[in-house]
């Protein structure tokens, strides 16, 4: 280990003990359970992928070590993500260990929905808050050709089921494309508006290539999808910060908010309170960027310890980068798929 590292408190008081060289804190971990997935979003991955060997991810143990060093550490918050969180053989029992963590506040779902009509109640009863839920057309066909596999139905089974169960916030997630769903902007606004449930619009990002589109030609602006909105709905801007580069409105008279992820055309990296950990348990700084801390090293490593891993977390909120630099030339952009980063 470092000797240069300042001694680490034995006690698991879980003060907050991430902030990094710009004064931000860290309090909230985006934890991949998986590369793998059922659909193949034609903006998320290539139609042929090629997935991680078993021996290279994170066991459900080791991912149960890290969240726990995360929480002692002050985060409150973790959204399990992937691929497809749902996939993974066993993720239950990971979710019940979570769920009881001390410390922990929230534990968030990122799911595509195809099997929430199955897990909806196991979730709930395991401690999950919040899901949010992909999908990006209401038309089968359409559904089909942006997801390349998936089946709509089963989509919105999982929406139906998350309902029922009573989650707090249900939050649908669309990224809109020019060429795919751009005219479909106001019938999800409707979808969601008309089940009382959230929706945010998210700027398709240039995160690895894409094998079917040309990126800069299909990302469509979050003002332009805003302004479709606006068409239809009154949108009252929510004081609220999220502390992410996305920004909620009231649709004025209804119980849904309408989010915009816009991480293309806005920069709100200075009030960045997260950081990612792929399943191949690389500790990911920025989604821009690839500043990272392999902590597989440190987890397979015999002679550490659980206190060494905290110690490696501490130091590697040094490295997170002030901002991201998506589409500027002078930078070089993330050659690594939302899949294996952790969306
Ligand atoms: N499989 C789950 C799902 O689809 O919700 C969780 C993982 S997925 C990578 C998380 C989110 O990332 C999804 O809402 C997806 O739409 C979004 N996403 C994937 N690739 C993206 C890209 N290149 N740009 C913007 N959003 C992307
Ligand atoms: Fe799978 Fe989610 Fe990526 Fe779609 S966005 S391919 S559902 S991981």
């Amino acid at each position: 280990m470092n000797s240069r590292l300042k001694p680490l408190s034995k006690s698991t008081d879980h003060k907050p003990r991430l902030i990094d060289s710009f004064g931000r804190q860290v309090d909230y971990i985006r934890l991949s359970v998986t590369d793998r997935c059922d659909f193949r979003c034609v903006y998320c991955m290539t139609e042929d992928m090629t997935f991680l060997p078993r021996k290279q991810i994170l066991s459900l143990e080791e991912l149960q070590q890290v969240a726990r060093a995360f929480t002692e550490l002050g985060v409150k918050k973790i959204r399990l993500t992937g691929g497809e969180p749902m996939v993974r053989s066993d993720v239950m029992s990971l979710i019940e260990s979570l769920g009881k963590l001390p410390g922990l506040q929230e534990l968030l779902l990122t799911t595509n929905g195809a099997q929430l009509d199955n897990y909806a109640p196991a979730l709930k009863a395991a401690g999950v808050n919040r899901i949010n839920i992909s999908i990006d057309s209401l038309d089968a066909d359409r559904f089909k050709r942006i997801s390349r596999v998936g089946e709509l139905d089963s989509v919105l089974a999982g929406i139906d089921a998350a309902i029922a169960e009573g989650f707090d916030r249900i939050k649908l997630n669309s990224v809109i494309m020019r060429g795919y769903n751009e005219d479909e902007v106001l019938a999800l606004a409707d979808y969601a508006v008309d089940r009382g449930i959230d929706i945010a619009f998210i700027e398709e990002m240039p995160l690895g290539e894409a094998s079917d589109h040309a990126r800069e030609e299909t990302t469509c602006s979050n003002a332009w999808v805003r302004s479709v909105i606006e068409e239809k709905y009154e949108l009252l801007d929510s004081a609220e910060k999220t502390a992410g580069p996305s920004r909620y409105s009231q649709a004025v008279g209804h119980r849904s908010r309408i989010g915009f992820i816009s991480p293309i055309t806005h920069n709100f990296c200075e009030d960045c309170n997260r950081v990612r950990v792929t399943v191949e348990g690389r500790l990911l700084l920025c989604l821009g960027n690839e500043h990272s801390v392999d902590l597989k090293a440190v987890l397979r490593d015999s002679n550490s310890t659980h206190e060494d891993l905290k110690q490696i977390i501490i130091a590697a909120m040094d490295l997170k980068p002030e901002r991201h630099y998506f589409y500027d030339k002078k930078h070089v952009q993330p050659v690594r798929l939302m899949n294996t980063t952790g969306g």
